[in-house]
């Protein structure tokens, strides 16, 4: 099993625009890829947000009646046009039969859940019985971590990157501070080498193999919300398992991104989030996946009525039978809305696989990266020239749709004149620029006509 081979994106861009007879910066490369790629209805799926509509666009520079370039997809998916079909449904059945409406439906509302956990477990190679639908990811991150993390004298530490994402640090800073630990103590970070931007796999490997012993639980990201850097997740995890240690991944960037094995993989638990690249609207329903393997070991510390067998749930006689793995450590009913919308946009996953779509991702990314080297590379010769530092690694293994970038001018400025013309990304503290050009709904001339707006928005902001 090798799902991350794929050929290089920029030897497939020169041969497709030789065959073509142009050159890779021509834009007949960017109508004949889309017109080639299989997956380009999708996009009809979604609702694209129309230029006219953005705040902060220049009414004077654009064509307002165009769709905006959406490269957003890591912190918001768009909205696929079948939720609000689903959302009605939902209304409906409640306005018509009320209380009736927790057995009856597409989605009755008592199992509403486990009835869509069946159109997951293909996007991350996980069994049915390793995932649950239930809160937000933080919230997830907590229980389990309440079951996880059991430190003794020896073996206190929690291994995690130094730039892990706010909510996963204060997650493993309180876990430790629950137990009345010292942070300094308990909590590694690993840092990237003096003036490298992203963490070597090596390096990774290294400091489990000597600190190992100490370590209680490895917490990473499966794609780094900074840098774009995906993690050799099989490699992290055998390394970990090897020395004793829990293994667990935040997928908030990786889920719908990237190919996914956490079953053959072996990780023990992953933080599932839904409104990223998989479009269940903000805040939506999250999950969490325990391996089959930890079943008899780890239990639920915090226990409500939905970790209860489904079967006898409702004999409301308060003799605990708890579902096995993560299915126990579910507390509430879940949201009906919050089903809905996420069952809509799962439907969407099941037209494709998640090869197909990562194939499309890494060419399409590989695009974007070839077009911003080409233009925007640092030319040592004339100073003058702006240029474009990509932080995310070049090597298609190691990322997923998102490029992360730096510029030699105003980051600030850069921004606010690729707003101006319809651009949707996003700035992200201290210097970086996320643009993730997604497979399901953007295309090739979105690159193009991105890269034209990059070439602009550079200029405005050199004479600013
Ligand atoms: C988006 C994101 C979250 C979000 O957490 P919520 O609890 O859903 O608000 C958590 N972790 C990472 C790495 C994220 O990118």
């Amino acid at each position: 099993m090798d799902p991350l081979s794929y050929s290089s994106p920029a030897a497939i861009l020169e041969k497709t625009a030789s065959q073509l007879g142009c050159s890779p910066i021509d834009k007949k490369l960017a109508f004949h890829l889309d017109e080639q790629d299989k997956l380009r209805h999708l996009k009809d799926c979604f609702h694209i947000p129309k230029i006219k509509h953005l705040p902060s666009v220049d009414a004077t520079l654009v064509n307002e009646e165009e769709d905006c370039i959406y490269f957003c997809g890591h912190s918001l998916g768009l909205p696929p046009k079948k939720i609000k079909t689903y959302l009605d449904e939902e209304l409906d059945k409640w306005a018509t039969i009320g209380v009736y409406g927790h057995y009856s439906g597409q989605r009755p509302w008592i199992t509403g859940d486990e009835c869509i956990v069946d159109l997951i477990t293909d996007i991350i190679g996980a069994k049915k019985e390793e995932v649950a639908l239930m809160n937000g990811l933080t919230v997830n991150l907590h229980l389990l971590m309440l079951s996880f993390y059991k430190p003794t004298a020896s073996r206190h530490r929690i291994l995690l990157e130094a730039k892990a994402f706010p909510s996963d640090h204060y997650t493993v800073e309180s876990q430790i501070q629950l137990h009345g630990l010292d942070v300094e103590k308990s909590m590694l970070l690993i840092y990237p080498r003096e003036g490298e931007e992203t963490l070597r796999t090596e390096d990774i490997l290294s400091i489990i193999e000597k600190e190992g012993n100490s370590i209680s639980v490895i917490l990473f990201s499966g794609v780094q919300y900074y840098t774009g850097q995906l993690f050799d997740m099989p490699k992290i995890t055998k390394a970990g398992q090897g020395k004793g240690c829990f293994v667990g991944f935040d997928l908030a960037h990786a889920i719908g991104n990237v190919e996914l094995y956490l079953h053959d993989w072996g990780v023990g638990f992953c933080l599932l989030v839904f409104y990223k690249y998989l479009n269940s609207g903000a805040g939506g329903l999250a999950g969490a996946f325990i391996h089959e393997k930890h079943t008899h070991e780890i239990k639920p510390m915090l226990i409500g009525w939905w970790g209860h067998e489904t079967k006898t749930r409702f004999k409301m006689e308060n003799k605990l039978q708890l579902s096995s793995g993560i299915n126990g450590f579910r507390l509430s009913n879940p949201s009906m809305l919050l089903v809905s919308a996420l069952q809509a946009t799962l439907e969407i996953f099941g037209q494709a696989t998640m090869k197909a779509l990562r194939e499309k991702s890494v060419l399409l990314t590989g695009y974007l990266e070839y077009l911003i080297k080409y233009y925007y590379t640092e030319d040592k010769a004339n100073l003058e020239k702006p240029f474009v530092n990509i932080i995310t690694p070049c090597n298609i293994e190691e990322r997923g749709c998102q490029l992360s970038l730096n510029f030699s001018l105003p980051i600030k400025a850069v921004y606010k004149e690729l707003k101006k013309k319809g651009v949707v990304c996003d700035m992200r503290e201290p210097s970086g620029l996320r643009i993730a050009p997604v497979p399901l709904y953007n295309s090739f001339q979105d690159v193009y006509k991105f890269i034209e707006i990059l070439g602009s928005a550079l200029t405005v902001t050199k004479q600013i």
